[in-house]
């Protein structure tokens, strides 16, 4: 039978930064996901922005979290290599209406003390984003809104977390939780019974299943799907900023933006669903977010789309973001409500939660040989020529192109599945190195990386999934 001090459920970015704070004290940490790797389900599907917190909820404890991890990522990007950049935000008024709603969102920027957002002129606008609507009628510059790569940093998260003694139990699924005499004692996985004092919920959109294992099923969780476009690196139209829309009481409505690797990223959508997995596209919601977007950057170019994906945001009924304890439940911690900026607050989310363990009785000895960095994978295309030599010197594997569009080497692949928490599938290999998110989207490279997969996992290449359990890519010889 397994043992821990705490189980985590769930390796988004909100458990995984969990599990790296925890992995600075004397404490057993084990995070236990149902999926096939680290990286969650929201934490892969989203606006990859790391927000400010300008326009939360002044008071809450959303806007607490958000506002404290904003700076948090600066010393997280750079001890951790995760590629990240404050290139701000432009928030343009397009319309009368919205120009008079300016003095408003600066306020309350200023309640939630984001005091360093400022007003721009419709020139001043246009001197640094040419390509907005040349109606604009002035706006704001919100400077520490920042993009990051949401999938390195959730790897970042688990890789560091797990060289610090944290372990990760994937393709497991929590199925039950014991509770005796008022205390956490056990969580039943389809992995068997792990034994623990102390249990997590970060389960994102199924935190209300988990909550329900403890009879604490005092709320539910809707999906609030998020369409989007990828436009390929070269398009015509670029922005240099965050471009964002006047929010709505729903939601911070339909961006533009760069991606930290230089595609530019146009939506989301803000859709409440029935059910907890449609994360298709439609053809609704894609005309809904070209409608939106072109009154900001007229001249955005959709046909130069590369790729068309969705998320799912766990919204909770009712609102509000919540870590919850209960009298009656020691040892367990109840995250719901971790929506539209989960990506953002698991920074100080990880803290948040070590210190409420803390306060319920966990005993945190801080490691004094906590690991603080973490080593990424060389990104040779990055890289300057020099370095590529001596990379190919010290192993040829990364002289071979594998992915054209990205530029990615055999040498990387490899690295991705051999490091620890390594990659096992298609996705997980292209979520750590890029390989098919490229122009052609693995058109050319898939095979090549099924072949390094299946030689690397030691299997046959029909046996290599592109992400799940069983979603097979090949289906047998035909000769
Ligand atoms: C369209 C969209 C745009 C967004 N844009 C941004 C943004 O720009 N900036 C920002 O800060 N945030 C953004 N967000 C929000 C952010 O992505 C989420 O709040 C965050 O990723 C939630 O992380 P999480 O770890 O709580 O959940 P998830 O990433 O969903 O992880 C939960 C994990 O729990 C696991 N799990 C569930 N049930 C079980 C079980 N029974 N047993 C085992 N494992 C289980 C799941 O498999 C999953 O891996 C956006 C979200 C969406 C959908």
């Amino acid at each position: 039978m397994l043992k821990t001090d705490v189980v985590i459920i769930g390796a988004g970015a909100v458990g995984c930064a969990i599990a790296r704070e925890l992995s600075k004290y004397k404490v057993d940490v084990m995070v236990v996901d149902k999926r096939e790797d680290v990286g969650g389900d929201a934490s892969k599907s989203n606006s990859a922005i790391i927000h400010t917190g300008y326009d939360a909820s002044p008071g809450t404890l959303e806007s607490q979290l958000v506002v404290a991890a904003n700076p948090m990522y600066d010393k997280l990007a750079a001890d951790m290599d995760i590629p990240f950049s404050r290139i701000g935000a432009v928030l343009p008024a397009v319309t009368q209406e919205q120009f008079e709603q300016l003095p408003a969102i600066k306020e309350k920027a200023f309640n939630n003390r984001v005091y360093d957002v400022e007003y721009l002129t419709a020139k001043e606008l246009l001197e640094i984003e040419p390509n907005l609507n040349p109606e604009v009628k002035g706006g704001l510059y919100i400077p520490r809104e920042s993009i990051i790569d949401p999938f390195i940093l959730v790897q970042a998260y688990a890789e560091n977390a797990n060289a610090n003694g944290a372990s990760f139990l994937l393709n497991t699924e929590v199925t039950g939780i014991t509770v005796e005499e008022g205390k956490i004692r056990a969580v039943q996985t389809t992995a068997g019974e792990i034994r623990a004092d102390y249990v997590v919920n970060a389960a994102g959109l199924y935190c209300d299943d988990i909550a329900a294992m403890v009879g604490k099923a005092d709320y539910k969780v809707v999906a609030r799907r998020g369409q989007f476009f990828i436009l390929d690196r070269n398009t015509s139209c670029k922005v240099n900023h965050i471009v964002l829309p006047i929010p709505t009481k729903i939601t911070k409505g339909k961006l533009m933006c760069p991606t930290i690797h230089g595609n530019m990223l146009v939506g989301p959508t803000a859709e409440d669903l029935d059910n907890k997995t449609d994360k298709s596209v439609t053809k609704e919601g894609l005309d809904s977010i070209v409608a939106d977007v072109t009154r900001l950057v007229p001249q955005v170019n959709i046909r130069e789309t590369i790729t068309q994906y969705s998320g799912l945001r766990p919204n909770r009924n009712p609102e509000g973001l919540h870590v919850d304890t209960y009298e009656d439940i020691y040892g367990y911690v109840n995250l719901s409500g971790v929506r539209s900026t989960g990506l953002t607050l698991s920074a100080s989310m990880g803290k948040y939660v070590a210190q409420v363990l803390r306060d319920m009785g966990l005993p945190m000895e801080f490691k004094e040989n906590f690991i603080w960095k973490r080593k990424g994978i060389p990104r040779f295309r990055e890289l300057p020529e020099e370095e590529r030599e001596e990379l190919i010197r010290q192993d040829p594997r990364y002289g071979t192109i594998i992915c054209r569009c990205e530029t990615v080497t055999e040498g990387e692949i490899v690295e991705a599945i051999r490091r620890p928490l390594g990659a096992r599938s298609v996705d997980a290999v292209k979520r750590r190195v890029r390989a098919g998110m490229g122009r052609c989207q693995g058109g050319f490279c898939g095979p090549r990386v099924i072949e390094i997969l299946a030689r690397e996992l030691g299997i046959p290449a029909e046996e290599v999934n592109k992400n799940i359990k069983g979603s097979y890519m090949i289906a047998g010889k035909n000769r």
